[in-house]
């Protein structure tokens, strides 16, 4: 395989929804049920690309270990029944697993809660050469908790801090946070996964109909779904004001499952590839050390 032609594929497939500068931001531009590049839908095909992806994945990543200098970090946000836990899944599934970390953000724990809101989220940040993943972040901060600001009142933080600027100040502490992040070689990457409100409510009715996914479905995800305009709007500002170039965020199509896949690990691709990785040199010393290993080796009896 030519990781050269991989990555030209990749790049092609994420472009279209890497958002760097949020400003003109409309979520309505990206279409949930896209499926540019596969306009028949050819799953067949598009599961070939996805294979190829991952091998190169998996090879850019023992790269990024070796080199022990980034770290990447991929945040997940998406209503329920989305599909980041599958995305996650298919698409990590050729990493080795001591390079790579999965973190699940829920309703804060009162030892969370005893901290800033950062807090939970910096102890979960991936080692240099590793890669790290959000599935939900301090994002939440500005999506569930802007749905329903009654969650403040329970975050411990002192009334007179708590005014109406306090959606813009927590841009401006993410954007800030994530520029250090960057500074210090963590790159970042943030997926919306863009489900249309249609498809959400066919994938509950199959969680409720078939007994091997009743498991995934809560009564509470039902509740939270009537709120969708109030979260589809909290999810177009927080990307209006939170889309930088060194933490784009990428509005993934997620009506189709194989096609949200397939942006996922092309977004990754994409990253990995414009970091220039490379298995670190060894010196003359070590060269040295090499031969002696060897000629020791083959001197045994
Ligand atoms: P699944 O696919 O299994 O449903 P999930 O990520 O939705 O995965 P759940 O346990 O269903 O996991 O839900 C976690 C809940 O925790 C979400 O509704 C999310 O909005 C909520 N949550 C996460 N962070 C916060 C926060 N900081 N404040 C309040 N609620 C939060
Ligand atoms: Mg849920």
């Amino acid at each position: 395989m030519k990781i050269k032609e991989v990555v030209e594929v990749a790049h092609s497939f994420c472009h279209p929804y890497k958002i760097t500068k949020g400003k003109e931001f409309k979520l309505k531009q990206i279409d949930p049920a896209d499926t540019s590049g596969f306009p028949d839908g050819d799953k067949e095909k598009a599961k070939d690309v996805l294979a190829k992806g991952i091998k190169a994945i998996t090879m850019l990543q023992d790269m990024l270990y070796a080199q022990d200098q980034y770290s990447v970090l991929m945040i997940f946000q998406a209503m329920d029944a989305a599909g980041k836990d599958g995305a996650i899944k298919h698409v990590m599934s050729g990493i080795n697993p001591q390079g790579c970390e999965v973190a699940s953000f829920k309703s804060p724990t009162s030892t969370d809660l005893d901290h800033d809101y950062l807090w939970r989220c910096n102890l979960k940040l991936p080692e240099r050469g590793r890669i790290g993943i959000f599935n939900r972040s301090y994002y939440e901060e500005v999506l569930v908790v802007k749905v329903h600001p009654e969650f403040l009142a329970s975050q411990k933080v002192p009334a007179d801090l708590v005014d109406e600027n306090i959606w813009e100040n927590r841009y401006d502490e993410i954007r800030n946070y994530e520029k250090y992040l960057s500074r210090n070689g963590t790159v970042i990457l943030k997926f919306f996964l863009h489900l249309s409100k249609k498809e959400q409510k066919k994938r509950f009715l199959e969680r409720i109909e078939n007994p091997d996914k009743n498991w995934k479905f809560s009564s509470n995800d039902a509740k939270e779904r009537a709120y969708w305009d109030k979260y589809m709007d909290a999810y177009e500002e927080m990307i209006r004001n939170t889309a930088t170039k060194h933490a784009p965020w990428y509005v993934v199509p997620a009506d189709n499952k194989w096609y949200t896949r397939l942006v996922v690990a092309a977004s990754l691709i994409d990253t990995l590839a414009s970091l220039d990785l490379a298995y670190p040199k060894v010196d003359k010393r070590k060269l040295e050390e090499l031969e002696e290993s060897r000629k020791a080796l083959e001197n045994e009896s």
